[in-house]
């Protein structure tokens, strides 16, 4: 139970008791729209400060080792709460991970004070096909050109953590935001996880500085973190997934249909599916957070541990959808909104080539050993 070593349960406890009322209130609007009221519930519950470390204050969620188990109850009950609010509290943690990881004292200090009196940091690194986001130098100062796509939180993330290249480098800056500054939308809207409000950031004209680069080169890019990182928004999903089973469970018995044997059979292998991903978590998110393991280890059994998540997400959406028919699709039924919003959020890069690089990696080095 590493989970539980050297944290007080009741941090947890805390968001747990803000998950429920904030699926009760529907909080988390089917609109472009962000959700203030759920993040300030969440604030007060500890779950922006929950990602520094111990000494600054949290929880060290994603900042310090073994603290997998956790984070994994941490990012699933967040899924549960609203796919979009584990999205954008997901990248939150990534960002503070990685100031964390290779930012020097002063910007850890830094970080941690912003945190502590509220900001909410963003991880925006998906460039447009044209006009990626760069540094230049204008006569002594560096100054920022270009723009980054697909940014979760854009106009409401007080901060954000960007790649930019430099030099024919990949550098990690970090950016302070006035609310709804310089965004603009996508050039077509999302379907689902609309709340994220994932927007287009152009970032020219911004004066930066030495002092706002973290890390050294490629930091961004370094191994095991840049592709282990994916269980962690896996871990967001199969909370969507959780609160899918949840709703059909509920909704079954309320029109008198949860004793048909065809709508339990359905049941019962949604319930596998998304036990088989927990199971499958649990093992990835012990070994990203541990690092103790061989790097391309680490990074092969997240693969797969996304790929087995995506699965049991698709195909219990499949099952949710076909027990509870054109119910699952009445836009007044909650179900339809997070059925969309989980369909969307499992769109995570190049699937194809984590499964085939994860497959020959055992494929090459004998298969996991089980535990
Ligand atoms: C809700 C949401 C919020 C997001 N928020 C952020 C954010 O805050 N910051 C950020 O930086 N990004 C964000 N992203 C973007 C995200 O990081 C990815 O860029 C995006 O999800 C990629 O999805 P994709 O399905 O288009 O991936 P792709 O990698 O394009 O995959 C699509 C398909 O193409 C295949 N494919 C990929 N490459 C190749 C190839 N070379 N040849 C042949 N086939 C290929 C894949 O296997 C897959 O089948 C967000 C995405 C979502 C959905």
């Amino acid at each position: 139970m590493d989970a539980l070593i050297g944290l007080p349960a009741d941090e947890l406890e805390r968001v747990r008791a803000v998950v429920q009322p904030l699926q009760a209130a529907g909080l988390v609007p089917d609109r472009a729209e962000f959700p203030g009221d759920a993040m300030r519930m969440l604030t007060e519950a500890g779950a922006l400060t929950a990602p520094l470390p111990i000494a600054a204050g949290g929880l060290g969620l994603g900042t310090e080792r073994h603290r997998g188990g956790v984070l994994l109850d941490f990012l699933h009950l967040l899924g549960q709460a609203g796919l979009p609010l584990g999205r954008l509290l997901e990248a939150h943690v990534n960002a503070l991970r990685i100031v964390v990881r290779y930012g020097n004292a002063d910007q850890q200090a830094f970080v941690a004070e912003a945190v502590r009196g509220g900001a909410l940091f963003a991880l925006w690194v998906t460039d447009p096909p044209e006009n990626g986001l760069r540094v230049t130098a204008q006569g002594d100062a560096m100054v920022l050109v270009g723009a980054k796509m697909f940014c979760s939180g854009a106009g409401h993330a007080s901060h954000a953590l960007v790649t930019a290249e430099y030099h024919d480098e990949t550098r990690l800056l970090i950016v302070e935001l006035g609310a709804g500054e310089r965004v603009s939308p996508l050039s077509a809207s999302l379907s689902g996880m609309r709340a994220a409000v994932t927007g287009q950031v152009d970032f020219t004209g911004i004066a930066t500085s030495a002092d706002r680069v973290v890390g050294s080169a490629d930091d961004y890019l370094r191994e095991p973190d840049f592709s282990a990182g994916a269980w962690r928004s896996s871990a967001v999903a199969l909370g969507g997934l959780y609160r899918l089973l949840d709703l059909l469970r509920t909704q079954l018995t309320d029109r008198g249909r949860a004793a048909d044997p065809h709508q339990r059979a359905r049941f019962g292998q949604a319930l596998i599916g998304h036990e088989t991903g927990r199971l499958w978590l649990e093992r990835a998110g012990r070994m990203a957070e541990d690092g103790e393991a061989d790097d391309a280890a680490i990074v092969a059994t997240v693969g797969l541990a996304r790929i087995a998540v995506e699965r049991a997400c698709l195909d219990g959406v499949e099952l949710v959808q076909r027990s509870l028919g054109l119910a699952a699709f009445m836009t007044s039924n909650p179900v339809e909104q997070v059925a969309r919003d989980l369909e969307t959020y499992l769109r995570q890069p190049a699937a194809d080539e984590v499964l085939h690089n994860a497959a020959g990696y055992f494929m090459l080095n004998g298969l996991p050993v089980p535990s």
